[in-house]
C-alpha cells in the first residue's frame, strides 16, 4: 500500500502553505505532467484524496450553487484565467500565499488539488518552478481543478427545485 506524499505537509497548520511541501516529487503520476488522460487525472485526485491536508477542502454550499448556476465552461474559463493570473508566472510572486482560501469554487479546488502555488504544483504534478506555465501544462492543471470540482459536486447533487413556489 502506499501512502502518497505525505511528510512535510502533515505539519501544516499556520496557514494553506506555510510549509511549502519539499522534497522529492513522490507524487508524479505515471503519465508525467502532460497526461490529461482521464484515468491519469483520476490517478491524480486518489492520491490528493489520501493527503489529510487535502482532502480536508470542500466547496461550501454557496461554492456548489455558484458554479451550478455559471456552468462547466463559464468555470473553465475562470479556472483558466485563475490559474493563469496566480501560478502561470516563472516565479509567482509571494508564492505560497497567492491564492485565497475563499471567494471562488476554483480557489478551494486549487488547494484540494494541489494547484495553489508553483511549490505545490512542482512536488504533486511535476511541473518544475522557474518557467511561464505552458498552455498544455495549464490545462492540465484545470483539467484537475475541473475533475475535483465535479467530484464535490456529484457527492453533493443539488436538491430539486421546485417548479412553482409552494403557495397554492
Ligand atoms: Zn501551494
Amino acid at each position: 500500500m502506499s501512502r502518497g506524499p505525505v511528510g512535510p505537509e502533515a505539519g501544516v497548520g499556520a496557514g494553506p502553505d506555510a510549509g511549502v511541501e519539499a522534497g522529492p516529487e513522490a507524487g508524479v503520476g505515471a503519465g508525467g505532467p502532460a497526461d490529461r488522460r482521464p484515468e491519469a487525472v483520476a490517478a491524480t485526485l486518489a492520491r490528493l484524496r489520501r493527503s489529510p491536508f487535502r482532502s480536508r477542502f470542500h466547496l461550501s454550499a454557496s461554492d456548489r450553487d455558484y458554479a451550478r448556476a455559471k456552468g462547466r465552461q463559464t468555470i473553465v474559463d475562470h479556472a483558466r484565467d485563475l490559474l493563469r493570473g496566480r501560478i502561470g508566472a516563472a516565479a509567482p510572486h509571494n508564492d505560497g500565499r497567492q491564492t485565497p482560501m475563499r471567494g471562488h469554487p476554483v480557489f478551494i479546488a486549487q488547494h484540494a488539488t494541489a494547484t495553489c502555488c508553483r511549490g505545490c504544483v512542482a512536488k504533486w504534478h511535476g511541473i518544475a518552478a522557474g518557467h511561464q506555465l505552458t498552455d498544455v501544462e495549464l490545462d492540465r492543471l484545470v483539467e484537475i481543478v475541473m475533475a475535483w470540482i465535479e467530484t464535490e459536486l456529484t457527492a453533493h447533487p443539488a436538491s430539486p427545485t421546485p417548479d412553482h413556489p409552494t403557495s397554492d
